[in-house]
Formats: C-alpha cells, structure tokens, sequence
C-alpha cells in the first residue's frame, strides 16, 4: 500500500483533514488492548485506490524545540511517503515556519500536494498567488471543517500514487521483520541474509530509501522488506516511539508475513505489544521470533514461561507461531524460513466443503452457540472463498445470534483441524433467506 503523509506547522487543521481524508472510519483498532489509541495514521480509499495516510503531526516530541520538531517531521515524511501533502492556513497566510518546511521539502524529489486549509469563504483566483509563491505549484483551497476541496485533494494525491504494477505477482514471499529497536532485527537480518551466503540481489523499492533484500535458502527465494530502513541507524528520530510504529507499518502493508521480533531477555512492553497490533490489524499472517535466546538459562523451563507470557500478552496473536532463536549465533534461524513456507502452503490451501461442513457440524455438536442478542445461532453450512487469507462463509439463521467468543471458538476448531498455524483466519457469517 502507498503512504501519503501530511506536514504542516501547528494550526494549519493539519488532523482535520487527516479525519476527512480517512473519513475517521473507526476502525478494530480502538477495541484491541495494547494496541495505541493515538491515531497517527490511518487507511484512506479513493477511486478505488487504498492508502494509508500518516498525520506527522502526530509525532510530537517532548521538549523538542519547535524548529527540531518540525524538521523531524517533514524528514519522516520524505523518508515514508510515497506522496506528501503540505498543509497551510488560509486565515494565517505564509508564516517563516511554513518557509522552513518548504525549505526541507525542496530536497524531495517526492510529489508534493499543496493544501491551503480554513479556506472557507467564496473564491478568487487571487487568493492563490501567495501561497504559489513556495514553487510548489497551485494549491488546492480546502476547508477541512467544511469538507471543501477535499475531493480535488484526493484525486490530486490518487493521481500522484505510484502506478500499481499489473504484472502477475510472483509468489516469492515478502517478510517483514518488525520490533522495537534493540532487538536484534538487524542481526536477524543480516544472519538471513548470510545464511548459506546466497544474497542474489539488492532490489531498490518504491520509496526512495526502501531497499528489499532477495535472499535464497534451500533453493528457494523470499525478499525480505525494507532492510536498509532496519540497517540504518542513528536517525535523530530514531528514539522517537511513534516513529519505529511508522517504520513498522510501512513494512507491514507491504510484506506478505511479519515477523514480530521480542528481546527474550526482557519482559513484554507496551512497545511490543503496539507493534504486533498493527501486524495484526493490518491483517497479516504473523511469526513470533523470541530472540537473543542464547543468553537465557534454564531453556526448557524458560521457554515454557515465555510461551505463557506471550500468549497472555499478545491475546489477538493466538494464531501466530512462536520460535525461539538467537539472531547473533544463527540460531534455528533456518525455522523461520520452515515457518514461512508453512504460511506460504497454509495461504494456497483449499478446504473440500464437505469436510468443511463436517467439522462445522461436529463444532456445533461439542459446544452448541450460547444464546445471544435474543436467539440462538445455527450454522446451516460453510465454504471457504476464494480470498488471500483463508475466508470462509456460513449461512445462518442470524448473524446478530454470532457472540464472539463463539466466532473464536469456531475459529480455532478450523485452525486446529487444518492448520492454519500462524495465518489469519476470516470467518463472514450470512443469513440464509
Ligand atoms: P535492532 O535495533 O532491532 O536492529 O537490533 P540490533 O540487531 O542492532 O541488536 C541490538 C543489540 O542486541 C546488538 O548489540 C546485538 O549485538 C545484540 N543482539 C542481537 N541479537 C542477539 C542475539 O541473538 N543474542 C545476543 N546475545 N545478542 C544479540
């Protein structure tokens, strides 16, 4: 998915419009613990085009002086858009702070969409003239509160999205390898990529500054995303918390499995957590690798209470398999791959519908579905359809009569009995007429 981020000074309405570009679709996000509330970024679709949005001015640092903080931001924006949008005020005109992110923003080679925001009176052409004068071209009049311009924005920044590739897609996985930082990403992949010493190529991604990296083991190839991203070090914003969330998300809607690296030397952090929610609200097939596992004594016992702590933390990352490996040693590093492959085999699996409906009626058999919403549920029957991650589909009596616990339930009867380990599961439910 493409990322357009929005920059601007304070007061510019810069989250208005970020609310009217994403339409402030409430997404599961809220309703998922650990999972952080702040909303910096968001998905947005336009003529059919998805992309997700960044509000930069999300990022805020404490103590930052102002001219640092916004430097940070237009950086983080040239560094993950794919598209930028430069907000301004129309009330307020150009300020010296709206010349010092231009100043930035000129070393992008980036499209950037000009946006003068509180623009709510009946217009001239002339109003434009000053707000021309940054040489970013002509800018969109916009009022955010009003909903005035925000058509012409969107198709201005739809119109700039990278073109989508039609080629057939290969099906070499893509891995992302998301953590906070210190955990080892870096040494994870670096052990990847010298594992069997078989680096086949470097290939430059879509934003500038993304390098994925195709890696061959056992004869096979994966590309693991966004390396130099995990390699480059000593950012100024590299501390920033929201940021590694940003950086994450980015890798995250563009690979095919994530892997979710922890510190196992270290007790479970909200970082973490934050971190998988987003592998898991971006709908994605999750790996949990356990590292620096050489440095901890009494493995057994310690893998079981590790086990515990993740499934306890991690609650909406029932599916996701866990390894424990030591990316420094290269250790089990190669069942990461193993992992993937099952993912890979997991993902082109077609369940026969009979079977389906047998084990959906021996469901329903063992644990019959509680009352709920004034009724009880009844599955009549199931397929699976034809979608990336398994789907199934179940005619019903009522979809209102589904309780959660009970889609969970069916869930995991699914995953046990065709395992679908470490792959999201979606289950629709219909009424049957
Ligand atoms: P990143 O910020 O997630 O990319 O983390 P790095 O790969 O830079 O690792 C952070 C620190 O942890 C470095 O000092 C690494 O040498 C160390 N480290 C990484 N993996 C392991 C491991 O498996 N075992 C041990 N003992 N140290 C590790």
């Amino acid at each position: 998915k493409s990322i357009v981020a929005i920059v601007g000074r304070p007061n510019v309405g810069k989250s208005s419009l970020f609310n009217r570009i994403i339409r402030e679709q409430k997404s599961i996000v809220e309703d998922i613990p650990g999972v952080t509330r702040d909303r910096i970024y968001g998905n947005a679709e336009w003529l059919t085009r998805e992309f997700l949005v960044i509000d930069t001015g999300g990022i805020t640092l404490a103590d930052e002086i102002f001219a640092k903080e916004i430097k940070i931001q237009a950086e983080i924006a040239m560094q993950e858009a794919d598209v930028i949008i430069f907000a301004l005020n129309f009330k307020e005109g150009l300020t010296d702070q709206d010349h010092m992110i231009a100043k930035i923003l000129y070393k992008t080679k980036k499209p950037i969409i000009l946006v003068v925001n509180k623009y709510d009176k009946k217009g001239s052409d002339n109003d434009m003239f000053e707000f021309m004068s940054l040489g970013f071209g002509n800018p969109i009049m916009a009022s955010s509160t009003h909903g005035i311009g925000i058509g012409d924005l969107l198709d201005a920044v739809v119109y700039q999205l990278p073109k989508v590739e039609n080629t057939q897609k290969d099906d070499t996985p893509k891995i992302a390898i998301i953590g906070k930082p210190n955990v080892g990403k870096s040494s994870l992949v670096n052990s990847l990529v010298g594992e069997e010493r078989m680096i086949v190529s470097d290939i430059a991604g879509t934003t500038l500054d993304s390098v994925d990296t195709q890696v061959q083991y056992n004869n096979k190839k994966y590309v693991l995303i966004d390396t130099a991203g995990i390699r480059k070090k000593g950012k100024i914003y590299d501390g920033i918390e929201k940021y590694s969330y940003l950086r994450s998300l980015g890798s995250i809607s563009n690979a095919d499995i994530v892997v979710l690296m922890i510190d196992g030397t270290q007790s479970i952090t909200d970082q973490d957590t934050n971190i998988g929610g987003l592998a898991f609200t971006e709908h994605k097939p999750i790996i949990i690798a356990v590292n620096k596992w050489d440095l901890v004594k009494n493995k057994e016992k310690a893998i079981l209470e590790k086990e515990e702590e993740i499934r306890s933390y991690f609650k909406y990352l029932q599916y996701a398999k866990i390894i424990f490996i030591s990316a420094h040693d290269k250790i089990r590093i190669g069942k990461i791959y193993d992992a993937v492959d099952h993912i890979n085999e997991m993902l082109k699996k077609t369940i026969k519908t009979s079977v389906f409906n047998e084990i959906l009626n021996r469901a329903q058999l063992v644990n019959p579905a509680p009352d709920h919403n004034g009724g009880r549920l009844r599955i009549y029957y199931g397929s699976q359809v034809e979608a990336y991650l398994p789907t199934f589909v179940m005619f019903v009596n009522n979809p209102h009569y589904v309780h959660f616990s009970y889609k969970r339930f069916l869930e995991n009867q699914i995953r046990l009995q065709f395992g679908f380990e470490g792959v999201p599961i979606t289950l629709i439910f219909r009424e049957r007429k």
